[in-house]
């Protein structure tokens, strides 16, 4: 076979353009051609969704496979073995796939259980998008607990340490703990950990390899720190600040804002399962969202689609379109711009947007035929419902089709 010919009604491209009545004809794994006028003749196998929308594949950076996204307790996961936390994970990014994920970051798991997820689903084992494994989250002692893992580091040299040692392993990006968190008992979110020169020194390290930092942050001066630092993604964030927002302008820092783990969290406040340190933060924290976020979407910040999918109430695959959905409603962001987040900005964000993130020639074929009828830039939350993506291509290869 010389190659798949899709025929799209609109194909949304993923850098916030659309073009009509094209086709894209893929060839070994990867978009070879975009446009009205492909190669032609026989040979080629055709797939015809003229009267349908075709857009990149999603990709979430941000997930943790070894949380199962519906326990109320992050620390439940003490109970079990990395085996157990591995093979169970191995089943959330089936549910990725199938929602229209093709990409995902794992941003922090416990021992080797990340890189096991990978490798199973390179090797073909089991059914996932592409995964890429941060490791653990490298943090200060007395940071978050070892249970979710973490490489803890003192001082920058030591940071140097922990950071080589998680690239080592093979990390495709660098997660670090620059304040407090909400999930982890003993910590307050607003209250720095890092500092700047040693968030400066795993960025100098991660640079090195072009790979990319990402930053767990609340609160100002955590943000302050992050962005002077260098790193390329402020996770969380919030509250953005004035000051936040323009230094982050300045510098290029991308921001994630993963609304929909404190947005579904918040609904189920009222039913007593959730921690009650976790509360007490949520509550300090979530009316200082909204302003925070609708400010950077306004300033221009880039945006970039990360869910926590994995921390209580964010169960994998859906919550990834309803990031998209939070961001229009919440932040006042177009569709079109929910899209760019999960797609072109994502891929920047782990450092892939060379070959993944828009429908371009040369890139991978990671394409989501969407149900006849449907068209995201009018109503984004039905991207939720798993049935709405018909078909879902991951480098090149049909991997669900409905
Ligand atoms: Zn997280």
């Amino acid at each position: 076979m010389r190659g798949i010919i899709l025929k799209a009604g609109t194909v949304i491209i993923g850098d916030g353009t659309t073009a009509s009545d094209v086709s894209i004809l893929i060839q070994e794994n990867k978009i070879a051609e975009v446009g009205s006028q492909v190669a032609s003749g026989s040979g080629f196998e055709v797939l015809d969704f003229s009267d349908r929308v075709v857009m990149p594949g999603i990709i979430d950076t941000h997930v943790h496979v070894c949380h199962d996204g519906t326990n109320p307790d992050p620390a439940e996961i003490k109970k079990h073995s990395d085996e157990y936390l591995a093979i169970r994970g191995a089943k959330f990014t089936e549910q990725l796939l199938n929602a229209g994920v093709t990409t995902a970051g794992d941003a922090a798991g416990r021992s080797d259980v990340p890189f096991a997820v990978k490798n199973a689903i390179r090797n073909g084992y089991v059914k996932g998008p592409r995964f890429l494994v941060c490791g653990r989250m490298i943090t200060i002692s007395a940071g978050r607990g070892s249970y979710s893992g973490s490489n803890e580091a003192n001082g920058p040299d030591d940071v140097r340490r922990a950071t080589r040692e998680e690239l080592g392993r093979g990390a495709d990006f660098i997660k670090l703990a620059a304040t407090g968190a909400i999930s982890s008992e003993g910590t307050e979110s607003f209250t720095t950990q890092f500092n700047q020169d040693e968030l400066q020194a795993a960025v100098e390290e991660t640079h090195k390899l072009g790979k990319k930092t990402h930053a767990h942050s609340y609160g100002e001066p955590g943000g302050i720190n992050t962005i002077l630092a260098g790193v390329d993604v402020i996770v969380h964030g919030h509250p953005m600040t004035e000051k936040t927002i323009n230094l982050a302008k300045k510098h290029g820092t991308q921001f994630m804002p993963t609304l929909t783990t404190y947005y579904e969290s918040l609904q189920h406040h009222d039913e007593g399962e959730l921690p009650e340190y976790m509360i007490r933060k949520e509550k300090e924290l979530f009316p200082l969202i909204e302003g925070g976020f609708r400010s950077s979407v306004e300033a221009g910040l880039e945006i970039v689609l990360g869910t926590d999918s994995g921390m209580p109430y964010t169960p994998f695959g859906p919550s990834s379109m309803e990031e998209m959905e939070l961001m229009v409603r919440l932040g006042g962001m177009s569709e079109m711009g929910a899209i760019v987040a999960g797609t072109k900005n994502a891929a920047k964000a782990l450092s892939i947007d060379k070959y993944v993130g828009t429908i371009e020639i040369g890139k991978s074929a990671d394409l989501l035929v969407l149900e006849s009828g449907l068209d995201p830039l009018k109503n984004i939350s039905r991207l939720q419902n798993p049935e709405s993506v018909e078909m879902v291509i991951l480098e090149g290869k049909t991997v669900i089709k409905r």
